[in-house]
């Protein structure tokens, strides 16, 4: 159903986003310091809403963080690419420059409605602003940015040869390391668009993590069909994401924010939510990363 929503009802899923994720900072969950400018109004959600963000936040952090911190230099994240699919109203670039762990190249795109809105705010407040560097250009016209970090442009992502012209003129090296995205993305598109994509990615980057969040079973047809695609493929459902992958210390700390007694809902909703990482690794790369399955 998700797949025949208009354009402007995916667009809006992202303003949803963006407002989930300001009430988990307001609650304590997790820091981000730019959300706030991509929310007009601030709403609070339940802590099952709450919780499951975090999750997803705390999971693409931890392997986006193993990925830019890998290797042997205190600077190995300046020899990486990260490519957001959908990007949204997302702002992990700007959190990374605060850590000082941006990479070489930060790349978003989305539709133009989305990037102009975003391009606009980044505009617009100085804060993010002045994370481009003296050297950034913003087009609210067009939606884009350029700077030397960081890029946002519009494409629909379904549009193959449009991705490798906008990559081309993102300046990005087919050649580095690179972490893709696809988060909440890819559901809205049709199974042969889904494919497409995949292929396109692994064909073009020689070393790359294809990283989806997604809700879905990781077992029923539509998972499968996902993630069938990814070489080396790792799935994984969100429940045991949360009780094994992420810091036993952290979930005790988020634990304690918010009385919390949606135990059943909790269990069933979390099965339907997936995290899947597909790797394209002929140099052995990712394995000294430690991304092994
Ligand atoms: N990835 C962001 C996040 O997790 O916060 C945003 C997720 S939001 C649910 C889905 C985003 O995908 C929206 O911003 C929407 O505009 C974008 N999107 C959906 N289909 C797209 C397409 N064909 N091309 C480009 N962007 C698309």
């Amino acid at each position: 159903a998700a797949a025949r929503s208009s354009p402007a009802a995916v667009q809006a899923t992202n303003d949803d986003a963006a407002a989930s994720k300001l009430s988990c900072v307001t609650k304590g969950y997790m820091k981000d310091d730019y959300v706030h400018h991509f929310v007009r109004r601030t709403t609070k959600r339940a802590p099952i809403i709450n919780r499951g963000y975090y999750a997803r936040w705390s999971v693409l952090r931890k392997l986006m963080l193993q990925f830019l911190n890998a290797g042997s230099g205190s600077d190995d994240h300046k020899r990486k690419q990260i490519l957001s699919l959908g990007a949204g109203f997302d702002t992990t670039f700007f959190q990374l420059q605060d850590e000082g762990l941006a990479p070489y190249l930060y790349v978003e795109l989305d539709f133009q409605e989305v990037t102009s809105k975003k391009a606009a705010i980044i505009n617009h407040y100085n804060d993010m602003k002045e994370k481009l560097g003296p050297d950034a250009s913003i087009s609210i016209e067009k939606g884009e940015v350029t700077s030397t970090n960081y890029k946002l442009f519009s494409a629909d992502i379904r549009d193959i040869p449009k991705l490798d012209a906008v990559i081309h003129m993102a300046e990005m090296d087919p050649s580095l390391p690179t972490f893709i995205i696809a988060e909440c993305v890819l559901i809205y598109l049709d199974p042969a668009s889904t494919d497409a994509i995949v292929s396109w990615a692994s064909e073009k980057f020689s070393s790359a993590i294809f990283f989806l969040y997604e809700q879905i079973h990781p077992d029923d047809a539509f998972g499968e069909q996902m993630i069938r695609n990814l070489e080396r493929a790792v799935a994984w459902d969100m429940l045991k994401i949360y009780n094994d992958f992420i810091d036993g210390g952290e979930r005790r700390r988020i634990e304690l924010l918010e009385l919390f007694d949606e135990f059943e809902e909790w269990h069933m909703m979390q099965e339907h939510y997936c995290v899947a990482y597909g790797i394209n690794d002929p140099e052995g790369i990712f394995d000294d990363f430690g991304f092994k399955e």
